[in-house]
């Protein structure tokens, strides 16, 4: 077992550190925030993340053929792991879309979408949770109907986190009427430009009052997606007609496997021991406390079981081995750190640091609060952690599947 990352990639560590340091200045920070928000990115967010691709980045361990750099998923998981450090910066590639397009699409899909979700031209947003299923998804009612070589969509999606800033959706339809659960399903690649489609905010509880800039758990906004009459070539479906639960599991598995989840809770971590060692007396007070000092040690213990998780994923879906509960049992452990994390925060620093932003008595503009409220929400989104509990007690143990008496 070796934890070492190869010369190379390490070497690549040292890059893309480097880049960070000269180029992520602060208004390009801000930039990018507003742009996150929904704003227009400016030019120098947009010249940021062009050197970002120009530098092979956003496609790290993605295959040559399709413009990636075909290095390995180590090297994806230490480019992710820098700039989400560094700022929040998503370097997943593509979202849900791309690691799907090349787990299921065809030939001519992968050359037409994997190049331009590395260059950041397309981007998806997921559609598949609807207004009465977002666990059990098998009960999708949103339509596409064929007629001769175009789909026409109708329904409604909820919850779809950048709707409003992406290119694309991943849609999980029902293309077969007749079809239950899930049977009948296919997946689309809409353009979100398509006649027909309306976009909604759904603001989340951690922007209500709004959060502080400075914020930086999960997502201030969600969406809700209408589809009326919307008219896409049929070519646009991913695999198989009828086989879209296959397709969207793939991908959801997937993309699972990335640094930022586990980042996201450890971060906040850091957030304390950054406060405790300042030289004031309120750090002083509190960080001679053996309770706190004990609680901040558990704490950054499991942040590295989050990490260790993260890359045993990682080497599994790298030596191509079967990868069926792992990414499920991270969706348990990691949000649930974070929320730990979060907790604790507010707990040692006291009432003032569980007051939100509205607020003229809160602690660095809310910023704790909100943050333990984005805390929950990740606990949900993306498959709750009750849910991936359940996988993992199915995938990785073989327990037979819960019957739920109602
Ligand atoms: C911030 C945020 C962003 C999101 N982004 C997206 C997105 O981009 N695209 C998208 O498609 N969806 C998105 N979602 C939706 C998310 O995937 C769903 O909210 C989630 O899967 C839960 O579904 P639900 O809200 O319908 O709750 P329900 O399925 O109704 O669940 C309610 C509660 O019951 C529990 N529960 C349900 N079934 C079981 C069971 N069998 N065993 C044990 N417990 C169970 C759940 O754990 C949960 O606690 C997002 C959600 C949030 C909060």
């Amino acid at each position: 077992m070796d934890f070492l990352f190869s010369r190379e990639e390490e070497q690549l560590r040292a890059d893309v550190q480097a880049f960070i340091r000269e180029q992520l200045t602060d208004d390009v920070k801000a930039e990018l925030r507003h742009a996150h928000d929904g704003g227009q990115a400016s030019d120098k967010a947009r010249s940021f993340l062009r050197a970002i691709v120009d530098r092979g980045w956003s496609g790290v361990s993605w295959p040559k053929e399709y413009g990636g750099q075909g290095m390995s998923r180590a090297a994806q998981f230490i480019v992710e792991e820098e700039f989400w450090r560094a700022d929040a910066i998503y370097m997943g590639g593509g979202g849900t879309g791309a690691p799907s397009i090349l787990a299921s699409g065809t030939k001519e899909q992968m050359h037409y979408y994997i190049p331009r979700c590395i260059s950041r031209e397309i981007t998806f947003c997921q559609g598949y949770s609807e207004p009465h299923c977002g666990t059990d998804l098998a009960g999708v009612r949103c339509r596409a109907t064929r007629d001769g070589d175009k789909y026409v969509i109708n329904g409604q999606k909820i919850y779809t986190t950048g709707a409003h800033a992406s290119t694309h959706i991943f849609l999980l339809v029902r293309t077969d009427p007749d079809s239950q659960r899930q049977g009948g399903l296919s997946v689309l690649l809409v353009p979100m430009d398509a006649k027909g489609i309306t976009v909604r905010p759904l603001w989340t509880i951690q922007s209500d009052p709004p959060a502080p800039t400075l914020a930086s758990y999960a997502h201030p906004r969600t969406n809700e997606v209408f589809f009326d009459n919307v008219e896409v070539e049929a070519s646009c479906r991913l695999g198989e007609e009828g086989d879209g639960w296959g397709v969207a599991q793939r991908g959801l598995n997937l993309d699972r496997i990335a640094a930022f989840r586990y980042l996201i809770s450890v971060m906040r971590d850091e957030d304390v021991v950054r406060l405790l060692r300042e030289d004031n007396e309120f750090s002083r007070e509190r960080r001679d406390d053996d309770s706190i000092r004990d609680k901040i040690a558990e704490l950054w213990i499991e942040g590295q079981v989050c990490r260790l998780m993260t890359l045993r994923s990682l080497s599994i879906s790298q030596r191509n081995l079967p990868f069926t509960y792992e990414g499920a049992a991270e969706k348990v452990f990691a949000p649930e750190h974070g929320v730990k994390s979060t907790e604790a925060i507010s707990q040692i620093l006291g009432p003032r640091a569980q007051l939100l932003s509205d607020s003229a008595h809160t602690l660095a503009e809310g910023v704790y609060a909100h943050n333990l409220l984005g805390a929950f929400q990740s606990t949900v989104n993306h498959g709750s952690v009750q849910v991936m509990r359940d996988q993992v007690a199915r995938k990785g143990f073989g327990m037979p599947r819960q019957k739920i008496s109602r």
